[in-house]
Formats: C-alpha cells, sequence, structure tokens
C-alpha cells in the first residue's frame, strides 16, 4: 500500500519537472543532500541517507571526552565525518553495527575504529595489523562497492561498556541478522541504539534460532519507555526508524512462529536487493524476511 502511494508521488513529480529545463533538474537533485541530521537529545544526533535505496541511518552519541558513530552509513563518496565535524570536535571514533556494507561506506574516512570482540571479528585481523573482510561476509558487490582494509583502535566485549564522558553505552551481542550484530544500550536515559537487529522495515533473518534468543535478551533488558531507534527507515526515508517496546514484542512473536514452522509466508522481491524471499508480516511497515537470495543471486544466512 505504501508503496504503490511512493510510486504515485514519484510518478506525479517526474510529470511535473519534465516541464522544467535541464539545468533546474540538476539545481533541484544538487540541492538534496546525501545526509540529513536529525537532533534526538543533547547528545544523541540521527544522520539519514535519504537518497540512498536503503535509507540508511547512522547515530552520533557525544559525551564530554568523546564521540561515537554507531555505523558510518552507505556513502563512500560524501564524507559523514565532516557531518559529525559539524556538531562535535571531540575525539571521534566509529563503531559498526555489523559488517555488512551499507554500514561500513564511510568507515575510511575514520581515525579510529571500534569493533566488537568476537572470535568472529578477530578472525579478520592480518599479521600486518590491518582488518580484512572478505567480501562474502561484507556484500560489497551488490553495490559494487569494496571495503579498505582497515586498523582497528579498541576491540569491545559483550557487555562492556564505552564511556564517552558523562555519556555510557553497553555494547551487547545480539546474533541473528548476523554473527557479529551488535546494539547499544544506554541504560542511564533508556536509549536503545539497534542497528539492524531492529528496525521499522524488511528485517532479514540470517539465522532464525539466534534472531529469537536474542530478541528474547533484549526484552529483558529494555522496557516499555526505552526509545528505540534503529539502522533503516520504513517507506518514508525523512522519519528516524524509532520503534517501540510492542514492536520488538510483535517481532520477538512473530520470528518464534517461524522457527517453529507455523507462520504463513508470503512470496517477496525487491529490485534493488533482494531477487527472492519468504516474507513473513509483523505489524505496520515490519516485516521479516527468510530464504533470501540476493539481487546477484547469492543466497543468506548461516
Ligand atoms: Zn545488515
Amino acid at each position: 500500500m505504501r508503496k504503490l502511494a511512493t510510486l504515485l508521488a514519484l510518478a506525479s513529480f517526474t510529470f511535473i519537472s519534465a516541464q522544467f529545463s535541464v539545468q533546474a533538474q540538476e539545481a533541484s537533485s544538487a540541492k538534496s543532500p546525501p545526509f540529513v541530521v536529525h537532533k534526538l537529545t543533547d547528545f544523541l544526533y540521527a544522520i539519514g541517507e535519504p537518497n540512498y535505496y536503503q535509507k540508511n541511518f547512522s547515530y552520533l552519541l557525544v559525551g564530554t571526552d568523546q564521540a561515537l558513530m554507531f555505523d558510518s552509513g552507505a556513502n563512500q563518496k560524501d564524507d559523514i565525518t565532516v557531518i559529525a565535524r559539524e556538531i562535535t570536535d571531540k575525539p571521534l571514533s566509529v563503531l559498526p553495527s555489523h559488517l555488512h556494507f551499507d554500514h561500513l561506506g564511510g568507515l575510511h574516512n575514520f581515525e579510529s575504529v571500534y569493533l566488537v570482540d568476537l572470535p568472529f571479528t578477530r578472525g579478520f585481523k592480518r599479521k600486518d595489523g590491518f582488518f580484512r573482510i572478505p567480501e562474502p561476509i561484507y556484500l560489497g558487490n551488490i553495490d559494487h562497492m569494496t571495503v579498505p582494509p582497515f586498523k582497528v583502535a579498541r576491540l569491545i566485549k559483550p557487555d562492556e561498556v564505552i564511556d564517552l564522558g558523562g555519556v555510557k553505552v553497553r555494547l551487547i551481542s545480539v546474533p541473528g541478522h548476523t554473527r557479529d550484530e551488535v546494539v547499544l544500550y544506554d541504560e542511564t536515559h533508556n536509549i536503545l541504539l539497534s542497528g539492524d537487529h531492529l528496525y521499522p522495515s524488511w528485517l532479514l533473518a540470517g539465522n532464525v534460532k539466534d534472531y529469537v534468543a536474542s530478541l528474547d535478551s533484549t526484552l529483558q533488558r529494555i522496557n516499555e519507555k526505552t526509545a528505540i531507534y534503529g539502522a533503516h527507515a520504513d517507506e518514508d526515508p525523512t522519519k528516524v526508524p524509532a520503534m517501540t517496546y510492542a514492536d520488538v514484542q510483535a517481532i520477538r512473536d512473530k520470528m518464534a512462529l517461524i522457527r517453529n514452522g507455523h507462520a504463513k509466508d508470503k512470496a517477496f522481491s525487491d529490485p534493488d536487493l533482494i531477487k527472492s524471499a519468504k516474507l513473513y508480516e509483523v505489524k505496520d511497515d515490519i516485516s521479516i524476511l527468510t530464504d533470501i537470495q540476493f539481487t546477484d543471486g547469492r543466497g543468506y544466512g548461516y
């Protein structure tokens, strides 16, 4: 339904813009910035990429001692750290929520990279000290991009707290989308930055059994007042992808039904990313995809 409305809106826009000159069209597209900043609190900013088909959102946390980006965006050309530098002059690090290409686009612009400390992630460190992520892990072929090798300034253990000065976030390991998926939880302010573990659009399940276990542990930590912000918007790329506790419960319940073989699916495809998949509706724009085959022909899962 929402998709159809978007298509209609695009169709009418194309019709109107066809009446303008080429220069006018170029000027209007030049005005559409690659990054849009949303201030969520005194110390937390969402940086959206509304022009990118996956509608990514990265998050900037600013403490009194240092600043931390959760994800580096999908954009490899425009430098997301320029946006972060307009907000803060504190020492800046980045922590990817997981090692998929659309979260690593701006990684090469950061002087300091943090990474979750798991045997899986440590396995990518080579003798020269650089981490080299194999393409089948980051899946860059889908966007025709490569992730350059990078050094890691700090490995963060699951459940370790990162203290930015006045702002503390706990890193929580939540496998299911990928093995290395993590979320950041600010217990003091009751804010969960949920990466690809939770967002209000199609969730890609890499391992349903792990996903259910991670959703259970997330529900035990958060509560009905937790503010939850994910890494991809729903149909509206200008809206920060916020979710509720009830959303998480509904996703957990559907994921458990899928695990037990009791959920009904629909065939699904998307021209940009997914050749075929099973789609399980949850609520609103939220759904779960399993048995995914990407547009480049590869299957997804671990
Ligand atoms: Zn991902």
